[in-house]
């Protein structure tokens, strides 16, 4: 029987185990399929305090699982397959085990979104991707699309114009949603072209296993061209990591868990904190916040729970 198991290992679910571990509740971190979150496959970060030259994604994260681990959090790499909230103490399982908890703490993010074509999916890792800094490299003086109009589309472009001959940014609005900052970046950047009011209609080619174009659609003209690319980056934000934690918990239109007063679900005795509540600021120190809310919460909940 464990006080607290914390599911998720990005910046919530490392500080979640950096304070719950100091407060000698001797936590286990189940670390999920992508061990160091989102940031593990990210390059720069240039806005976590701290770091006034910037830190490398996948550095912070390792920086974090070892603090975590010098105060004795416990490490499971394993994937939480099922979840029993009805009654105390709470069980989760995983392929292997079950595991009982007097208290959980949800740091189980979210993932990136796909524009739902069945090209799209079929060829994921051979030429489509959601994720430049994993498959930039394989794009070296090749003509790249980047699929969104976020933060994330820019972030993406911008990096992958590193390898591309030409990035070509498909946004199916003429407003970008991204930062001022990202779009001026972008903007300045003359390898970045921009298609307007432009959707992706099908990929192409799924016989060949590879990517050589794509079919798009003018959202304002319904013009519908062929246009040679030989990668597509999907960059169209993320889908909260939720669906064990259905029927059980209170989420939102969009399978965010609500939380109320700090990190409480409504569950007593189960928190959430992170991405995987969090569909406004989505920020890694953001996380990080909440993932220290988090502890204290469940800290708290055991004290009382215990007289
Ligand atoms: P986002 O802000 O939700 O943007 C998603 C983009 O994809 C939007 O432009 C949206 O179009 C488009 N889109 C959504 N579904 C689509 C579909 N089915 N087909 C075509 N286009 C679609 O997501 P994000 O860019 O991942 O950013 C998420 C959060 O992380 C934001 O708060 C962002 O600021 C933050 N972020 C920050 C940084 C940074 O500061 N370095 C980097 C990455 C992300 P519409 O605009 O028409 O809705």
């Amino acid at each position: 029987m464990r006080d607290v198991v914390i599911i998720g290992s990005g910046p919530a679910g490392y500080t979640a185990a950096l304070y719950t571990a100091r407060a000698n509740l001797n936590p286990l971190l189940i670390e999920g399929l992508q061990i160091g979150g989102q940031l593990s496959i990210t390059t720069d970060v240039e806005n976590f305090p701290g770091f006034p030259e910037g830190v490398m994604g996948p550095d912070l994260m390792e920086a974090m699982k070892k603090q975590a681990a010098r105060f004795g959090t416990n490490f499971l790499a394993a994937l939480v397959t099922k979840v029993d909230f009805s009654q105390r103490p709470f069980r989760l399982c995983t392929d292997e085990e079950e595991i009982q908890a007097k208290s959980v703490i949800i740091c189980s993010g979210a993932s990136a979104r796909l524009i739902g074509l069945e090209a799209e999916k079929k060829l994921i890792g051979y030429g489509v991707s959601t994720c430049a800094t994993c498959d930039g490299y394989f794009f070296r003086g090749k003509d790249i699309m980047v699929i969104g109009g976020g933060d994330s589309a820019l972030e993406e472009a911008t990096f992958l114009t590193k390898f591309a001959n030409k990035v070509t940014v498909a946004h199916r609005r003429d407003k970008l949603r991204a930062s001022k900052i990202m779009q001026d970046k972008a903007f300045k950047n003359p390898k970045i072209d921009f298609l307007w009011d432009t959707v992706v209609d099908d990929i192409y080619d799924v016989e060949a296993k590879n990517v050589r174009g794509v079919k798009l659609r003018n959202l304002k003209s319904n013009e519908v061209t062929d246009f040679k690319t030989d990668g597509v980056f999907v960059a169209i934000g993320h889908e909260p990591n939720t669906h064990i934690f259905q029927g059980q918990l209170e989420m939102d239109a969009n399978g965010y868990i609500i939380t109320h007063d700090g990190t409480k679900t409504n569950v007593p005795g189960v928190f959430a904190a992170g991405d995987v509540q969090d569909h406004v600021y989505r920020q890694a120190i953001s996380a990080a916040g909440t993932g220290c809310m988090a502890a204290i919460d469940a800290e708290r909940f055991l004290e009382h729970s215990e007289h």
